[in-house]
Formats: structure tokens, C-alpha cells, sequence
């Protein structure tokens, strides 16, 4: 007994046609029992029957011609030429674009962006007192003197 996954993955092949007589049979089987494959075989015919519908358009007889006109004239340009085209100054267009994106990041960093946190500032102390003593952590001597004081005092019992 297969899966309606199962059933849904031959369905396809089941409306054009190109199933064997036992997938076939097997499928009509389970789709006498099974709404959702059912409406799955009946969607599949009607997409099937408005592809049938549509008429193959003709490509005009000169297109071809065109495109590799339009290649080979590309190809036959030297190199260099269309390397600095590749690399040409940008276009006024891009260059305003580029502008007004500067002037909004600008406006933002100026006026827009929310104040720091309290406390920002202490952090950025620590932060940076911390990056100068990286390379020697015991040379903090405040620190160091915490640490013995609190190993010099007397313990509380609980
Ligand atoms: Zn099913």
C-alpha cells in the first residue's frame, strides 16, 4: 500500500500516460479512496489541458540572426577596449546615488542615532583598560589588591 506522497509523485506520469498497466490500476485504486489525491489528479489534468490549449509560438525568422550579430560585432572589438569599458568611470547616475546614501549615513551618525547607553561609557573604560593590560593580567594592581584582601580577611561562617 503506497503512500498518497507516493501516489502524488506518479501522478504526473499517471495523466500523461506513461505508467504501466499495474501503476496505473493501483493508483485508480487509491484515488477511489482518496479525496486529496483525487483533487491532486483532477488538478494535474486541467493544467495538463490548458497546456495542450497553447499554441507554439513562432520565433521570427531574423532573431537568430540578430543575436549573433550582436555577439560577433562584441567579439570582434579589441580587448582593451572592452576591458576599459568594463572599468569605466561610474556614471552620473551612480555617482548620485553614492551621494545621497552618504548624505543619509551622515545624517543618521549626526542626528538620528539614539544616545548610548548609561553606563556606555565605563564599559568603554573597562574595555580598553583590559586591551592595554592583555598581555600582563596580574599587572592590575587594584585588582590584585581585592583579591588579597579578601584572601587576608577572615572567612564568615555561615
Ligand atoms: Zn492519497
Amino acid at each position: 500500500m503506497k503512500s498518497c506522497k507516493d501516489i502524488q509523485a506518479q501522478l504526473a506520469d499517471y495523466v500523461v500516460g506513461a505508467l504501466t498497466d499495474a501503476q496505473r490500476a493501483e493508483i485508480e485504486r487509491h484515488i477511489r479512496d482518496c479525496a486529496a489525491c483525487a483533487r491532486e489528479r483532477l488538478a494535474l489534468e486541467r493544467t495538463g489541458a490548458l497546456l495542450n490549449a497553447l499554441r507554439p509560438q513562432e520565433t521570427p525568422a531574423q532573431l537568430w540572426d540578430a543575436v549573433r550579430n550582436v555577439i560577433e560585432s562584441e567579439q570582434r572589438r579589441p580587448w582593451l577596449e572592452r576591458l576599459r569599458e568594463a572599468f569605466a568611470f561610474p556614471r552620473p547616475a551612480y555617482v548620485a546615488g553614492a551621494a545621497v546614501l552618504a548624505l543619509a549615513a551622515g545624517l543618521y551618525l549626526m542626528v538620528l542615532r539614539p544616545p548610548p547607553p548609561a553606563g556606555a561609557e565605563t564599559d568603554n573604560y573597562i574595555e580598553q583598560h583590559g586591551l592595554m593590560a592583555w598581555n600582563d593580567p596580574l599587572s592590575d594592581k587594584a585588582a590584585l589588591g581585592v583579591m588579597l584582601a579578601q584572601a587576608a580577611a577572615p572567612q564568615e561562617t555561615p
